[in-house]
């Protein structure tokens, strides 16, 4: 296999990309004047040294302390009554945006095919179940999910597993999503959008 099959194998591995599209990456790279290769090398090489990942929320944040906490999970106006369960970091920062929510965040790392055999492996099962019993202050899980079949799926999964603790605890467990329509993903929703499903939530 030459460098070019070998970094369109690389690129097909993205998030939504396709062969074609891993292709056209690298021919694009190859037009590209040495300097934009290698600042763009470097970047990717430092990604992991550079970011960390919260162990509070799990999300991927800029390390710039001792701290084991991201920026918002540190800081101490955080309301920790109330976690907002998303499926990934661009959700978080979506929600975030909208300047309406300043409660806890939990970063689920995807989603569950419907039909899926081993769901605890395809999220955050084991860690969502340790952050939410440990936060004693906890009155409301928000399921802050795509409104799509495998969005719901997780819905429904996420809310069975946080079941027992839910009740023991005596914690409301509520969805955002009333003011979404059908096939809407967080990530593409405007912060009009998302502030009405979250202040609609039930
Ligand atoms: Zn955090």
């Amino acid at each position: 296999m030459n460098s070019i099959d070998k970094l369109t194998e690389q690129f097909k591995k993205f998030p939504g990309i396709g062969g074609r599209q891993a292709k056209r990456f690298v021919y694009f790279l190859l037009t590209q004047n040495e300097n934009g290769v290698a600042e763009l090398s470097k970047l990717i090489s430092e990604l992991k040294k550079d970011i960390s990942q919260c162990s509070s929320c799990f999300r991927f944040f800029k390390f710039t302390n001792e701290s084991a906490n991201c920026d918002v999970c540190s800081d101490p106006n955080i309301d920790k009554k109330i976690l907002m369960i998303v499926e990934k970091d661009i959700d978080f920062e979506n929600i975030k945006k909208t300047g309406e929510y300043g409660g806890k965040f939990f970063i689920l790392g995807g989603t569950i095919p419907i039909l899926e055999r081993e769901p605890t492996k395809r999220i955050r099962a084991k860690q969502l179940i340790e952050v939410v019993g440990e936060n004693k202050e906890l009155e409301e899980i928000i399921l802050a999910l795509s409104v799509n079949p495998e969005g719901e799926n997780t819905l429904q999964y996420v809310k069975k597993i946080l079941e027992p603790l839910a009740q023991k605890y005596d914690i409301k467990v509520t969805t955002l999503g009333r003011g979404l329509s059908t096939g809407t993903e967080l990530e593409y929703s405007d912060s009009d959008t998302l502030q009405n499903a979250l202040k609609n939530r039930g």
